[in-house]
């Protein structure tokens, strides 16, 4: 049987920086991937014009401390994303089309409300310790609230419950009616607690050289560390010798193991020898589901109308839009929509989602070069996008979230607060951490 120090399962985000730091320390590590490429939910297309199209994980934020030191380290070099562009917002409402940075639909009395109940929202959040919110006195409660359930409690008309359901639907969350409200203080709270999802905090920053291309280098740097086309079938954990069985038959050995899969693909993963509690709370996270929509164009053609690529819209399949690069449209499809978006017909669903774009973007829209449509909802090992907290959600996966069992290690954005690039790189690093040093210490949230 082949041996090794540490196996590290998957070769996403978090499975390639917790790798890179163990080889760093001269561990003997391998990765096994089941696809035949790195990166996992971060992955590019090369338009025919040399353009890098990011058909997964995009942007990060201001406080996205893990992620922007690995960048650093690679070489990389961070530049502003659409928050800092000039014109205006797009929005495609029941009552209309409108270009304008308010929400449209709003009087001033609604944004006072609007405003109170935000700023109650940011003291509440406040409050609420990311890194363990299961010590919240208020904990139980607020975790079966509802976010929509909370702002009517708070006086929150229906003009501020449509502010934020458009905002989840432009980010492929799932609905406010059926989201934690302790999972979003939480995720908010790990921002800094000022205010309601920021831009700036989330979204401030790209990595010119393609957010894929992060992945990438270190996929390259740990060469023939990495073996693709190996999907793990079953992990069996001893103190002593632990063994990874793949799809291909193949039974590999190693002292410590590192689970670097996201929660959907990890169910159909045999594990055995870790306690019932520790799997019970993996196997009780859920992901939200998407599908990413990427348009190519010659230019930033929107940009002559006044319009930025930013897009809040809400009887469509579409959640929303940004721009991603010059002349490159992103959108996503929030979960609400895929029952209806699968069972649109193939040669169908392009057309459809171009008609929408021309509703923000103007009728150019059409005049793409190429359009990429990623289904990350059904695949096979994904199965998701970013963690979704239902209603009981927190609860449920408990205060073993993002901890370890040795020698059996979990890492992964689904093992931070809420997903996203920065969750993968840190929870990464610090499983790595703490693979040397033999800990079971919680991981850095
Ligand atoms: C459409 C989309 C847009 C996003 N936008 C953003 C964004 O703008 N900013 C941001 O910060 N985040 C964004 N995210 C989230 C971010 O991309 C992810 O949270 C992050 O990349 C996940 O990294 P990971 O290493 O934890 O998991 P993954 O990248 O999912 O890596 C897990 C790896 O495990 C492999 N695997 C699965 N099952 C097995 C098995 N049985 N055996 C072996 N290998 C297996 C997978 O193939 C994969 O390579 C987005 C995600 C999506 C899908």
């Amino acid at each position: 049987m082949e041996k090794h120090d540490v196996i590290v399962l998957g070769a996403g985000l978090a499975g390639l920086s917790a790798a890179r730091d163990l080889a760093a320390a001269g561990v003997d590590v391998i990765v096994v991937e089941a696809r035949a490429r790195a990166g996992g939910r971060v992955e590019q297309a090369k338009t025919p014009d040399g353009r890098l199209v990011q058909l997964g994980g995009e942007i990060i934020g201001s406080f996205h401390t893990a992620y922007k030191e690995l960048v650093g380290e690679l070489g990389l070099t961070l530049v502003p994303t659409f928050v800092a562009s000039n014109g205006e917002t797009s929005w495609s409402l029941a009552d209309g089309s409108f270009l304008g940075d308010d929400l449209p639909w709003m009087s001033s009395g609604d944004r006072r409300v609007y405003d109170a109940i935000e700023k109650q929202f940011s003291a509440l959040a406040a409050t609420v310790n990311p890194d363990d919110p299961w010590s919240h006195p208020d904990a139980e409660r607020l975790d079966a609230l509802s976010i929509a359930e909370w702002v009517r409690g708070e006086g929150g008309s229906p003009s501020v419950l449509r502010a934020l359901e458009l905002s989840a639907k432009a980010l492929a969350d799932s609905s406010i009616e059926r989201s934690s409200l302790l999972a979003y203080l939480r995720k908010e709270s790990a921002a800094g607690a000022d205010g309601f999802y920021n831009y700036d905090a989330w979204e401030n920053e790209r990595v010119l050289e393609g957010s894929a291309t992060v992945a990438l280098r270190m996929a390259d740097d740990l060469g023939e560390r990495i073996r693709y086309s190996s999907p793990v079938e079953q992990v069996r954990i001893d103190r002593r010798k632990s063994t990874v069985r793949l799809a291909t038959g193949e039974i590999l050995g190693a002292t410590a193991i590192v689970s670097a899969l996201p929660v959907g693909p990890l169910r159909d993963v045999r594990v055995e020898g870790v306690s019932d509690a520790r799997m019970a709370s993996l196997h009780a996270q859920r992901n939200a589901l998407t599908v990413k929509v990427a348009a190519v164009y010659p230019d930033s053609f929107w940009e002559n109308d006044g319009r930025n690529g930013t897009s809040y819209m809400e009887q469509t399949l579409l959640g929303g839009t940004w721009a991603q690069s010059d002349g490159v449209l992103s959108g996503l499809l929030p979960p609400s929509s895929l029952a209806e978006y699968f069972a649109t017909p193939l040669d169908r669903r392009q057309a459809e989602l171009t008609d929408e774009l021309i509703t923000v973007v103007g009728k150019q829209a059409d005049e793409y070069s190429q359009f990429y449509l990623r289904n990350w909802a059904t695949d096979r090992w994904t199965q998701g996008y970013a963690t979704g907290w239902r209603p009981g959600d927190v609860m449920a996966v408990g205060p073993l979230h993002g901890s370890h069992e040795p020698p059996f290690y979990v890492c992964g954005s689904d093992q931070w607060v809420c997903g996203y690039m920065e969750g993968a790189v840190r929870t990464g690093r610090a499983a790595a951490a703490a693979v040397l040093q033999g800990s079971e210490g919680k991981q850095s949230r």
